[in-house]
């Protein structure tokens, strides 16, 4: 529904892994622990002073009775730290060598699972920090009862999923290559195995592993059977639903797994509890149309072309020095670039496919809106509803166009639509 990973974490962890790969020229650097755990408490450091400027700001606010808009610009500067956390990162890993020395290590020079936990452990602290800092705001800007409850527990469910569905998984994923390489296998064989060790990863275990982390129970009574009945008619056959605990605080949709027998369709606390029917039935159409229309496939594959280019032209580049550099970042600026087009396009598709999906099942079931037009409005008040307690996650970010973008293509289509005689 709304964006589940953010840009500077995806950045993060894609970034840290290639300060492991290209090779680092020894000559010039020398290995600084200090340089690096300075630069990284540096970070540290404008990140609490950002957090601690906002809450000032919002309890002035808030003694004043003004409306306070220092949420938003929390988060607006807590992106920007993200980013800047990621350039801490590099400078630690790279410049001050950090990524070199991890590799040096016994034990972990033999293990690739190993390599990565050193090398993407400075980031994750750092995301977790900013997590954290955003959890006590929330706890400590308006100093009233309900949010006197401690940040740090508030913050374990955030930090849970952060882990669940970034380190974890990778160095999973990892440990296993490391498993086969230490086979007494061919060298193709052992090609085989991974890719295949790869796919199995991506479709059976990495969507169980997310759900195991984050905090969900199953859905039961009536809400069941509607929204069962609702996806069954939808095309996606049998799937299983389950509320997404957030302490009431998200209000998030999203389908997890590739495979129809273990998929499950995620609802979080608050969006079950504040929409009405009619828009949580647009909701899980969206969700609906991701599927029946492949979108997540669709985004994964539309990557390959760029990194199989690269590593089919690696051989001829071999000995040139400037080669690695260079195609690292050329690859993972045509991914970012890919991946936003293609998500912003399949975000679009989503919610049209979810209009004409609501107008052919209206006979079926009473909450949906007969014609695309109807249908068109609900899903844009669901829209406006979800974001309504933080406006910045109207605005168009990486991997989702903003909402007005989207309720005006939903517009635009009407019209088409309407033009072309359908309901
Ligand atoms: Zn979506």
């Amino acid at each position: 529904m709304v964006q589940v990973m953010q840009l500077s974490l995806f950045l993060m962890i894609l970034l840290s892994l290639s300060c492991g790969t290209i090779p680092q020229d020894s000559q010039i650097h020398s290995i600084s622990w200090a340089g690096s755990i300075l630069t990284l408490f540096g970070m540290a450091t404008v990140i609490q002073f950002v957090g601690n400027r906002e809450i000032k700001a919002a309890r002035r606010d808030h003694t004043n009775g003004i409306k306070s808009d220092a949420a938003s610009r929390l988060d607006r500067n807590l992106e920007r730290c993200r980013l800047a956390s990621i350039a801490a990162v590099v400078i630690s890993l790279r410049y001050w060598g950090l990524a070199e020395a991890a590799a040096d290590l016994p034990w972990v020079s033999q293990s690739l699972a190993l390599q990565s936990l050193l090398l993407l452990t400075p980031g994750t602290l750092l995301m977790i920090f900013c997590l954290m800092t955003a959890e006590r705001f929330s706890a400590h800007a308006l100093n009233t009862p309900t949010n006197t409850f401690p940040f740090l527990i508030r913050s374990a469910p955030k930090i849970r999923f952060l882990l669940g569905t970034s380190l974890f998984p990778i160095l999973m994923l990892l440990g296993f290559v490391d498993l086969i390489r230490n086979l007494p296998l061919h060298d193709s064989y052992a090609a085989i195995l991974n890719i295949g060790l790869v796919v199995i990863f991506l479709i059976l275990v990495l969507p169980r592993t997310a759900v195991r982390f984050m905090d969900t129970t199953p859905i039961d009574g009536v809400d069941k059977k509607w929204i069962k009945g609702l996806t069954q008619a939808a095309g996606l056959g049998q799937i299983d639903v389950a509320i997404w605990n957030t302490n009431k605080r998200n209000m998030n949709a999203v389908v997890v797994g590739f495979v129809p027998q273990f998929r499950k369709l995620l609802l979080s606390d608050q969006l079950i509890e504040r929409l009405p029917r009619t828009q949580l039935a647009m909701v899980i159409l969206h969700e609906a149309a991701h599927l029946k229309r492949r979108h997540l496939p669709l985004r994964m594959l539309s990557i390959i072309p760029i990194w199989g280019t690269a590593a089919a032209i690696s051989p001829w580049f071999e000995t040139t020095q400037w080669f690695a550099p260079t195609g690292s970042i050329s690859c993972i600026l045509l991914t970012l670039l890919t991946l936003r087009w293609v998500a912003h396009r399949t975000e679009h598709d989503a919610d049209i496919e979810a209009c004409r999906l609501a107008t052919s099942l209206s006979d079926q079931f009473n909450e949906l809106p007969d014609s695309f037009e109807q249908a068109g409005r609900e899903l844009s008040r669901a829209l406006l509803e979800v974001t309504s307690e933080r406006t910045s996650s109207r605005k168009s970010s990486w991997m989702h166009p903003g909402v007005l973008a989207r309720i005006s293509t939903m517009r635009a289509n009407r019209e088409k639509a309407a033009l072309l005689g359908i309901s």
